[in-house]
């Protein structure tokens, strides 16, 4: 018998336990029975041979009784020794005795075989009691002789009974301890038969329990008769891997829908303790350390009344609550979200367990918004300067021309320089926000740096000569891949401001060059103040001037460095400004390579 590594002893011996303890209980119960059948049967054989000796002794008896019995009638008629004799009156009275002196017997009438002869049919009674005389169980026998006036009681010792049940007894044990032996080998025999599939199948169960591939593998026919149970063990298992498997995907999906969501969402229990959150919450609310201790509550991640009341109406109340646009600390400044928070119901018993917050960050949209009012606020600003200029020179021109003056030239004069100022405007205008639009496509094609450098001087040699300034020309790259008229405008905006804001007599350079990495750059250079590098940063926003004053003074609108960027960043590349003050200003230009 070869027993495998983990046979499972528990339920074998639970098996042969409960197998033994019946096979016990059996034994014993039907050795106690033949016992209880053997008894009966020799206390039957015994009282029905003493029945036939008192009826064969009735007719020894002697005539007119009681008067002619003597007292050793009895002894004399007893036969043997171990045999008791009585002779009793119909009234009870002891005539004679083998054993006894008849004077100091009471009477007999109430003794239980007596009145068991009494009561039956056949004239016979027994009993079985103890004798104080003779110290053991005898068999009591009682006739009732009718005819004579008398009952004959015999009584026999029950000491052969003893000592045959005592042989029986011996021989009954040793009978049942083999058959005992034999049950208890089957038991056994049988319980390994049981419990080595059922240890194999409960091995199984546990296997696939704990979603572990089989350590053993087990033969077809290892299951005895639990095979079926085994096949639909395997069924199990097939359903759960698939099921788990599926589950697994699932989850995947979700936590790939979930770190591709941009916006932040977190859900959270009835106690305000985290379900879930998505990689974009952990990173915005910065409140990873916290997360991960597990412990978190709502009111450790926000501290804002209006966000936990949101989250309250939700959880109490099972309200839906929408916020938009409130303002969040954050690390990198202050930042902007829309939240909408619901309650998160279990569809099955309908009540709310939780609550789950959307988190729309808005902050570009917020900021777009605050420049477009920035931006109105300018542009209204811009326009009213010249509009305020031309209404006044126009007033004073219509008053002139009332009262028959003469018309000032200097008026007219100013009047067309606010109205070429509000063309600039405009002009500026309407190129923003026809990149803004991205209305113009750009038709990207090969320039000669050369060709389109020489066009733009030439167009604003009139305001070098004017300034007597001199103008360097070098081009390092042949080619640039760019539109033809937006790269115009980048160097008519640039040398135009090299040429205002660079004093007369001054230098500026145009320089093309290229990038090890094959990017074109182009260099604006001028010997003008140079700009403090607190304002390189927002030098290129709207309307921003360094000096206000100076700027105007120039016919500048703020605009043309926006231009520049806007196109650039239209072209895939970009600008920036290198400058110390008093050492004049760089603007470059980073166009990209011709794939680029
Ligand atoms: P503007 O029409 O006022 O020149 P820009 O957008 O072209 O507007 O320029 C923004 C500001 O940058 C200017 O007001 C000026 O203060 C500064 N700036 C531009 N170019 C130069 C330069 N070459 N040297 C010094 N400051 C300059």
């Amino acid at each position: 018998m070869t027993i495998p590594k983990r046979f499972p002893w528990r339920l074998f011996s639970r098996i042969v336990l409960i197998q033994a303890l019946l096979v016990l209980v059996a034994v014993a119960a039907s050795g106690v029975a033949a016992r209880y059948f053997y008894k009966q049967q020799f206390i039957a054989q015994v009282e029905s041979q003493l029945h036939v000796t008192l009826k064969s002794l009735t007719q020894d008896l002697p005539g007119d009784l009681p008067a002619n019995v003597t007292p050793s009638w009895c002894a004399t008629h007893s036969h043997d020794s171990s045999f008791r004799l009585t002779l009793i009156a119909s009234s009870g009275l002891v005539l004679c005795d083998s054993h006894h002196q008849v004077q100091t017997m009471e009477n007999h009438l109430g003794r239980t075989e007596v009145q068991a002869a009494l009561g039956s049919t056949s004239g016979f009674g027994q009993s079985v009691r103890y004798s104080e005389t003779l110290s053991e169980n005898m068999l009591y026998g009682a006739l009732n002789v009718k005819s004579k006036g008398v009952f004959l009681r015999g009584a026999i010792p029950l000491s052969n009974l003893i000592a045959s049940l005592q042989i029986l007894d011996s021989s009954l044990i040793g009978f049942l301890v083999l058959i005992a032996l034999v049950l208890g080998g089957f038991a056994l025999w049988s319980g390994r038969k049981l419990a080595l599939p059922l240890g194999r199948i409960l091995l199984k169960a546990e296997n696939v329990a704990h979603h572990q591939a089989s350590e053993q593998e087990f033969e077809e026919d290892s299951f005895g008769e639990l095979s079926e149970l085994d096949s639909s063990l395997e069924d199990i298992r097939r359903d759960l891997e698939a099921k788990a498997e599926n589950l697994n995907r699932e989850r995947e999906e979700q936590a790939t829908l979930m770190s591709a969501i941009s916006d932040a969402i977190i859900a959270v229990d009835l106690e305000g303790t985290p379900l879930f959150y998505n990689s974009r919450f952990a990173v915005l609310f910065g409140g990873q350390a916290v997360l991960r201790t597990g412990n978190a509550r709502l009111w450790e991640l926000f501290r804002d009344p209006e966000v936990l009341d949101a989250f309250r109406a939700a959880l109490k109340g099972g309200k839906n609550t929408a916020i938009s646009a409130h303002a969040f600390a954050h690390s990198e400044g202050q930042k902007f979200f829309s939240l909408s928070v619901a309650p998160l119901r279990r569809s099955t018993i309908g009540g709310v367990y939780g609550a789950v917050g959307v988190f729309h960050d808005v902050t570009a949209l917020k900021k777009a918004e605050q420049i477009r009012i920035d931006f109105v606020a300018n542009v209204s600003h811009e326009l009213r300067t010249p509009l305020t200029a031309i209404k006044g020179y126009t007033d004073t021109l219509e008053q002139d021309i009332g009262q028959g003056r003469a018309i000032s030239k200097e008026f007219v004069e100013v009047i067309s320089r606010n109205t070429a100022r509000l063309m600039s405007l405009i002009n500026d205008l309407l190129d923003l926000s026809s990149l803004d639009a991205n209305a113009d496509n750009l038709q990207r094609i090969e320039l000669s740096t050369e060709e389109i450098s020489a066009r733009v001087l030439k167009q604003l040699s009139g305001a070098f000569e004017t300034k007597k300034q001199n103008v360097i020309l070098h081009a390092g790259v042949s080619n640039v891949y760019a539109d033809a008229t937006r790269l115009e405008q980048v160097l008519v905006n640039l040398l135009d401001n090299a040429a205002k804001y660079t004093p007369s007599g001054g230098q500026i350079s145009l320089s093309w060059e290229r990038t090890p990495s094959n990017e074109v750059l182009l260099k604006v250079s001028d010997s003008g103040p140079g700009i403090p590098p607190e304002h390189h940063e927002r030098l290129f926003e709207r309307f921003y001037r360094v000096d206000k004053a100076r700027s105007r003074e120039l016919g500048g609108t703020g605009l043309g460095l926006a231009i520049v960027k806007h196109i650039m960043q239209r072209h895939g590349g970009a600008v920036w400004v290198e400058s110390t003050v008093g050492q004049g200003a760089s603007f470059v230009c980073r166009f990209p390579g011709a794939l680029g």
